[in-house]
């Protein structure tokens, strides 16, 4: 059985986490945060950046950061995951459902502006399979009307939109460390702030509303409740596992990259035959081989090749049952025009399996897929 998804480990995180035990220091914020906040810094420019347990959690930072009250207006792609609306539905905020491009199958920004109401406060772009959606014609549109930009990046760490990494384009990012996404820790993630306008605040809602970070960097002398907050940091356990993937992040992209080119050069031939169509990966962007998937001719196409993939024992999946007419959307959200592209996406998309230590499988998957698109 060849999995779709199988957690890589670069080899260094079981002894990470014995240095955590013997630092002392199992709760959040120790020596090993500190160095993937680092890393963090370093790597995407981000002002600050504060492991989250989750992007989930970050995603729900963010709507706490932006001050969302009941009935504010959220402008996002409904073809997501659940949490980039949940985070801010928490806020009693409504998500605004627009379509998404044909191309890179992110939010279409051409639709964006007519979605604006009065009620509107912020945008979450969600930049699919680390591929950016087109974030200079967003961040006009949000400029223009004052809107805040919250980036899903999720799926993004080391991609880049015109040499910036994803998720500190923004106001503030958002990315994962779950065990699907490239760098991971079971459970994680990040909560990145472009600049200094939220990091304070950040760092109190991040440690249950206390001023706690102040006091131990001994700027005031005793912490206490001064805001909303949760606790949303992770422990030393987890961030000792990331730290050692942040360490082995270059080689981790470039293993995915390859393992990407392969399918992507595989399926040409079967994209100029028409049986299926390939990403699309703009010029301007450089992907972190996130996913690797294909769009089907029809949804019957999909429920046979991923039948028959599964015949041969290896698991492919599908996404994302879109959010606009998910019982959940229907009532949190609302979805702003037809959402066509987002429908027919979401019934003809199939993700091939993508993991380090898949190659020597890639053969048999690619001569399997091969003979199913035949037949
Ligand atoms: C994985 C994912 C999330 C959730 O990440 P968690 O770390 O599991 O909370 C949110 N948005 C998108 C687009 C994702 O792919």
């Amino acid at each position: 059985m060849i999995p779709f998804n199988k957690p890589y480990l670069t080899g260094l995180e079981l002894s990470n986490i014995q240095e955590a035990h013997a630092n002392g220091h199992l709760s959040g914020d120790g020596p090993f945060t500190k160095k993937c906040h680092a890393w963090l810094r370093e790597n995407t420019g981000a002002a600050r950046a504060l492991l989250t347990h989750s992007c989930t959690a970050a995603l729900e930072m963010s709507a706490m950061l932006l001050n969302l009250a009941p009935g504010d207006e959220v402008i996002m792609p409904s073809f997501t995951f659940v949490s980039t609306a949940n985070a801010f539905v928490l806020r009693g905020a409504i998500p605004v459902f627009v379509d998404i491009r044909t191309d890179t199958l992110n939010i279409d920004e051409r639709l964006i502006e007519a979605a604006i109401t009065p009620k509107t406060k912020a945008i979450c772009v969600v930049h699919y399979a680390g591929v950016s959606c087109e974030m200079d014609q967003i961040m006009a549109i949000a400029r223009r009307h004052g809107l805040a930009i919250v980036e899903d990046a999720a799926q993004g760490i080391m991609s880049k939109y015109r040499g910036k990494p994803l998720g500190t384009i923004g106001d503030l990012g958002a990315l994962s460390f779950h065990e699907t996404k490239n760098i991971i820790s079971g459970e994680g993630g990040a909560l990145l702030c472009r600049d200094d306008e939220f990091s304070e605040r950040a760092e109190i809602l991040r440690e249950k509303g206390t001023n706690r970070s102040r006091f131990f960097r001994g700027q005031v002398d005793k912490y206490t409740w001064v805001d909303l907050g949760s606790s949303f940091l992770p422990g030393e356990v987890t961030a000792a596992f990331l730290a050692a993937q942040m360490e082995r992040a270059d080689d981790i992209t470039a293993k995915r990259l390859s393992i990407w080119s392969t399918y992507h050069d595989w399926a040409a031939e079967h994209e100029a035959a028409g049986r299926v169509r390939r990403p699309i990966i703009p010029e301007h962007c450089d992907h972190n081989a996130h996913m690797y998937y294909l769009l089907m001719p029809s949804p019957e196409v999909r429920t046979h090749f991923i039948e028959g993939m599964k015949a041969k024992g290896i698991g492919c999946v599908f996404h994302y049952i879109p959010l606009h007419s998910s019982p959940g959307g229907i009532q949190y959200g609302r979805a702003h025009g037809v959402l066509n592209t987002t429908d027919d996406v979401s019934d003809r998309l199939v993700r091939l399996p993508l993991w380090i230590g898949i190659e020597p499988y890639m053969d048999n998957i690619i001569h399997a897929a091969d003979s199913l698109l035949r037949s």
